[in-house]
């Protein structure tokens, strides 16, 4: 994605370096090269990461090899109190890593410092109790005097890759588990945003993590994700990013037999019946629509009002729309930031061309911004389109940017029928007050989360995860558990 290399050798001395982190030290990548980090809220360069190659996974990953007999053995006591004190250090370096984190990806800071951080202390927190809960089953045998119990056995090296929208988060997300687990992790976050995973290897040596435990190459996709994908030692990837990419590793680790779970895009569904709280209804859906500048792959794309209500929710949804201050990430009233790289940028600005190509019109919005100080920053306007036909490709394609189509419905048939045609099935939202429908529209939607009256909120204990062209298995709780051993039963006859 990102093609452009560091000139400047002065530029770059100044420049703070993100190195990899390998068998317990921070190295730089084996070709010397550095791939330029940009600040959204300014579109300046301000820091440089390791370029990676094959080389420096193959590192990672004889490193992870190395360490895996003693990490899984380790008992389940001490590694559950490794990743307490992991997450003791994000709860006390929080503010330092909220800041790392919204000047990587131009989100709000108080958004880093009130969700992304937080929640990746939370997720190491919360798998190192998980694992101490984690049983195996036992079947007493159906026709024999036999027992059957289950192990749940740690995989290896397992490969974990992930986004640029919520970095720390995702990132720790899939790390916590895998560690819990008993494996070893050649992980790589997203080269657009390398920050905090490079914050996270300081406070994994400090927390006392064994050498080799957690390996994290940094560097491109197609180098570093594509060689974690096809290494031959790496049992399992666990990856959260496009539809694209995540068919791209199948079609490279399916045939080796690796497990696979896929977190993939979206195009969600907030369906709104006029019986709803309007209210609480209004206010969700700002957020669900504009949070981290509509790059969550859970935010509601593709709006539809029942018709009674359709005029009501169109008026105040545009005027809350306007309303909202975009404006650079570390100031604390902004509620809208830069989107993360101009590359991005591009693309939500084509996708508001092609909505308004397509016949939608745009109620607000449709434009870049240029803050005063900031006018390089990557802003967009939060954008509402209305006429847009259900099949549209702007109401079919994950945009991930801050536009939402709006669109009236008549019937719960007519509505379920838009809300499952289109190919990704992740999340859907229902606003209504009559529990027979919310019940009968949650069983009929074809997503992997259904939230009624509420959106995003999250209990790591339940899985996690998508339908169709959104995701192959699920994370959270003991899903990512199950995800990250191999069951192995053992079966005892004994004499009566
Ligand atoms: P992306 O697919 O471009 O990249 C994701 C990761 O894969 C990055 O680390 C990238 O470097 C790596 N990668 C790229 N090419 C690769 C290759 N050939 N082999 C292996 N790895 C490769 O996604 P993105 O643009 O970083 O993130 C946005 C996407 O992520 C959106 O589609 C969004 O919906 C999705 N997402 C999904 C979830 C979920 O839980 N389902 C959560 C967050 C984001």
């Amino acid at each position: 994605m990102l093609s452009l290399k560091i000139g400047n050798p002065l530029e770059r001395s100044a420049m703070k370096k993100i190195d990899n982190y390998l068998n317990g030290q921070l190295l730089p990548p084996a070709s010397g090269s550095y791939l330029p980090v940009y600040d959204p809220s300014c579109g300046q360069v301000y820091a440089e990461v390791a370029d990676s190659n094959e080389g420096d996974v193959d590192r990672a990953v004889e490193a992870a090899r190395a360490a895996f007999p003693a990490w899984a053995s380790t008992s389940l006591d001490a590694r559950a109190a490794l990743l307490l004190r992991i997450s003791e250090l994000i709860d006390r370096q929080a503010d330092g890593l909220a800041r790392a984190e919204s000047k990587d990806n131009g989100k709000p800071l108080w958004l880093a410092r009130e969700v992304d951080i937080p929640r990746a202390s939370a997720n190491f927190r919360f798998f190192a109790h998980a694992l101490t809960q984690f049983a195996a089953e036992a079947h007493q045998h159906t026709g024999f005097h036999a027992i059957n119990y289950t192990l749940r056995d740690p995989l290896g090296v397992v490969g974990c890759i992930s986004p640029w929208n919520l970095p720390l988060y995702l990132f720790s997300w899939k790390i916590a588990p895998a560690l819990a687990a008993g494996n070893t992790v050649v992980a790589k976050p997203s080269e657009v945003t390398p920050m905090t995973a490079f914050l996270l290897a300081g406070i994994c040596r400090e927390a006392g993590l064994p050498p080799g435990v957690l390996n994290i190459v940094q560097g491109t996709g197609p180098a570093v994700g594509a060689a974690i994908s096809r290494h031959p030692a790496i049992k399992a990837i666990s990856f959260t990013g496009s539809t694209r990419i995540g068919a791209e590793i199948a079609r490279t680790a399916a045939p080796m037999f690796k497990k696979l779970s896929l977190e993939m895009g979206g195009k969600n569904p907030n369906i709104i019946f006029a019986d709803c709280n309007y209210e609480k209804m209004l206010d969700t859906t700002l957020r669900s629509s504009f949070a981290n500048q509509g790059q969550i792959c859970l935010c509601g794309s593709r709006i539809f009002v029942e018709r009674p209500l359709y005029e009501q929710f169109r008026q105040d949804f545009v005027a809350r729309t306007k309303a909202l201050k975009v404006g650079p990430p570390m100031q604390e009233d902004t509620q809208v930031g830069a989107v993360v790289s101009k590359a991005h940028f591009q693309k939500v600005l084509s996708y508001i061309e092609l909505a308004k190509a397509e016949g939608g019109h745009l109620l607000c919005g449709g434009n870049s911004l240029q803050p005063a100080g900031f006018e390089k920053g990557w802003y967009i306007q939060p954008t509402i389109v209305e006429g847009l036909s259900p099949t549209s490709r702007c109401n079919q394609e994950e945009i991930f940017g801050p536009v939402v189509s709006i669109m009236p419905f008549d019937t719960e048939a007519e509505v379920l029928e838009y809300a499952n045609g289109v190919n990704y099935g992740l999340s859907a939202t229902l606003w209504t007050e009559n529990l027979s429908r919310a019940h009968r529209m949650a069983k009929a939607i074809e997503a992997g989360i259904v939230w009624i009256n509420t959106w995003l909120l999250r209990d790591l204990r339940t899985p996690f995860g998508g339908v169709k062209h959104s995701g192959v298995g699920r994370e959270g709780g003991f899903e990512a558990l199950r995800f990250f051993t191999e069951p192995k039963n053992v079966c005892i006859q004994y004499e009566n």
